[in-house]
């Protein structure tokens, strides 16, 4: 099971949207969990975004075999850096995204919801991968390649590469 944990303001079409194809790519049942508040201790006043470590650290913990995937409306940073689209913490089995980056608009590009949709579905993804033990994998076509910018995520599939799907099945066994 991957439980879908909406944290602050996230539209219940995004989340809708983005249960199938995760069931389907990670080959898991998906239910979305009720919405849990933006957390006052996690908002940078002077960055006007929320630490990522903060938001994942209210997802609760999943049974053994199971996944939590946070996701957030907000924009996300870490400490080095000036913002991420995701972590995930593989002890705890859970992860967390962010859809602030992932809209067009933000960069001041038209709207394209299908484009939207894509981007988190591979953010997710990505996450949810290492919490099943992968690292980054060298191949730019598979999901667990690193995107250092929206670029690179849109040019990969959703899906893992060949070895990397060996180490996933691997990763749900253990
Ligand atoms: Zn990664
Ligand atoms: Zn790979």
């Amino acid at each position: 099971m991957i439980t879908l944990v909406p944290i602050g303001k996230v539209k219940d079409t995004v989340l809708k949207s983005l249960a199938p194809p995760l069931a389907e790519i990670l080959r898991q049942e998906t239910e979305v969990a009720g919405p849990l508040l933006l957390p006052d201790d996690g908002w940078s006043r002077s960055r006007r975004q929320y630490l990522a470590s903060a938001l994942l650290a209210l997802v609760p913990v999943p049974a053994r075999g199971d996944r939590a995937l946070g996701i957030a409306g907000a924009d996300l940073y870490a400490p080095g850096l000036n913002f991420v689209f995701g972590i995930a913490d593989t002890e705890g089995r859970r992860a967390l995204i962010s859809l602030a980056r992932l809209r067009p608009e933000f960069y001041g590009s038209p709207p394209d919801d299908a484009l939207f949709r894509q981007r988190a579905v591979k953010e997710a993804v990505h996450e949810l991968g290492h919490t099943y033990g992968l690292g980054h994998c060298r191949n730019p076509r598979c999901i667990m390649f690193f995107s250092n910018t929206l670029h690179d995520t849109d040019v990969k599939g959703p899906g893992f590469c060949a070895g990397c799907r060996v180490k996933v099945d691997r990763g749900m066994r253990g």
